[in-house]
């Protein structure tokens, strides 16, 4: 087995290699997709995406039947991707009032919606309380005093749940943590009793629970389980002082998924098994009636699911230092290398079954030096015109595009049993200056 079709592994599960050496994926021929939508092409496996969200219901549903699955969309937001959340029964978690906007073109139904953010405007809350969204998750004094004066002008009463900081360290990249202590996230523990009480003395709230949301890529359970200890014990406090019931709890989402062929992070299963029995065990511990679990994956949910499609141009040599390979894409496609160093694999897709010749670097076509795809990977040799496929495109590239050095972003295609269905076109220099006012 080459290294390159070990890699196999990190792409959607219908991803194999034909007889002419090329990847496939959903039944589709990636390098003849390249050739008929263009590069760079993001594709995704619509078995992959279904099978997801069906683990997800197992996994979870089976061991707690009372469990709300949320896909976090801003991980990768599209129509046809809600339509089918839609169909497989999940519900949303949204982080915007033009994430609430694009749910209600598809008419996604209002009460499975829940709101975060840690900086909601006036204006998002009252589109969040008119279109009828099911949870606002609270994140401040300041948005509680807004929300609750919105929702009495309106004559109405919202569910809300409070978002805690538990002040964990997820052991993940600082700027994908979000549940320590040093955060915008969140109401720190010092201030969490504060926003109970205020919460439960404002007629136009109704205080359903807790959420927290620790971080992403979260690869062991551990800092669930610390950041669950610390709310129920909080919640028992709420209860025997104010009589705040915990009917809810959002543990947020942030499992990790694999982008490289080293340790691979805990199957769903594990993630399942530990948050289910450690919140059962802690509350009767202490006494708790079990609340509702609320789940909210976005990466995890369709970051596998999702494939890049580069097409390979400039291959620079430089004697002794280093071999770049300029591909069509980079930053303004997925900047989460440029971010926070997000590392990726890569396969040629056209050389499946080559073997491996030496170190390369995969570098974008933007102008920034730092707009390097993937830092020394050691490929089959390459020429002008390879495919190179990145798996794990599917959450947090697309949504994060970037028009950069007037580039157009990619479109998207579905693949499933050799049929592939365009589901976002790819911009046009119409796009481009839409907005331009002369
Ligand atoms: C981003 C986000 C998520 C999803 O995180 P993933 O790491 O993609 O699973 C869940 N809940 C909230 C509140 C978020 O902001």
């Amino acid at each position: 087995m080459t290294e390159q079709v070990s890699k196999l592994i990190l792409f959607p599960l219908t991803a194999e290699v034909n007889d002419r050496g090329h990847l496939l994926v959903g039944g589709s021929d990636t390098v003849e997709l390249a050739a008929k939508f263009g590069t760079p092409l993001y594709l995704f496996d619509e078995i992959s995406l279904r099978r997801k969200c069906a683990e997800f219901k197992t996994e979870f549903v089976q061991r707690y039947a009372d469990t709300s699955i949320l896909y976090a969309c801003k991980a990768f937001i599209n129509k046809a991707l809600l339509l089918l959340i839609m169909e497989e029964g999940l519900g949303l978690d949204v982080v915007s009032g033009g994430e609430i906007g694009i749910a209600r073109t598809v008419n996604f139904p209002a009460d499975k919606i829940s709101f975060a953010g840690n900086n909601k405007s006036a204006e998002e809350l009252a589109l969040a309380l008119d279109y009828g969204v099911g949870r606002i998750i609270v994140d401040n004094f300041h948005e509680l005093k807004m929300l609750a004066k919105i929702a009495e002008e309106r004559g109405r009463r919202t569910d809300i749940l409070l978002r805690i900081s538990p002040g964990i360290d997820p052991h993940t990249h600082k700027y994908i943590t979000t549940g320590n202590i040093d955060s915008k996230f969140g109401f720190p523990m010092a201030n969490a009793q504060e926003a109970v009480t205020e919460a439960m003395s404002m007629p136009g709230l109704n205080l359903m629970g807790l959420h927290f949301h620790i971080g992403s890529q979260i690869a062991e359970t551990e800092p669930y389980h610390q950041a669950m200890e610390y709310i129920l014990k909080f919640a028992i406090e709420m209860k025997q002082q104010h009589g705040f019931e915990l009917k809810e709890l959002s543990v947020g989402g942030g499992f990790a998924i694999q982008y490289t062929l080293g340790s691979p992070p805990p199957p769903l299963s594990v993630y399942a098994e530990s948050i289910v029995s450690n919140m059962a065990g802690q509350c009767r511990k202490l006494g708790l009636a079990l609340p509702k679990l609320v789940i909210e994956p976005g990466r995890s949910l369709v970051g596998r699911a999702g494939v890049a499609l580069y097409k390979v141009g400039a291959i620079k040599e430089i004697p002794g230092v280093r071999c770049y390979v300029s591909v069509d894409g980079g930053m303004a496609d997925n900047i989460r290398p440029a971010l926070y160093g997000a590392v990726l694999e890569a396969v040629v897709a056209n050389k499946m079954r080559e073997k491996e010749a030496g170190k390369v670097t995969i570098a974008g076509k933007f102008c920034e030096s730092g707009d390097i795809l993937i830092k020394d990977i050691t490929l089959p040799q390459l020429s002008a015109d390879d495919i190179i496929a990145v798996p794990g495109s599917g959450a947090y590239c697309i949504p994060e595009a970037m028009n950069y050095n007037a580039s157009f972003k990619p479109a998207v295609v579905m693949v499933r049993d050799g049929k592939a269905r365009l589901i976002r076109r790819r911009e046009t220099l119409e796009d481009l200056t839409r907005c331009d006012v002369v």
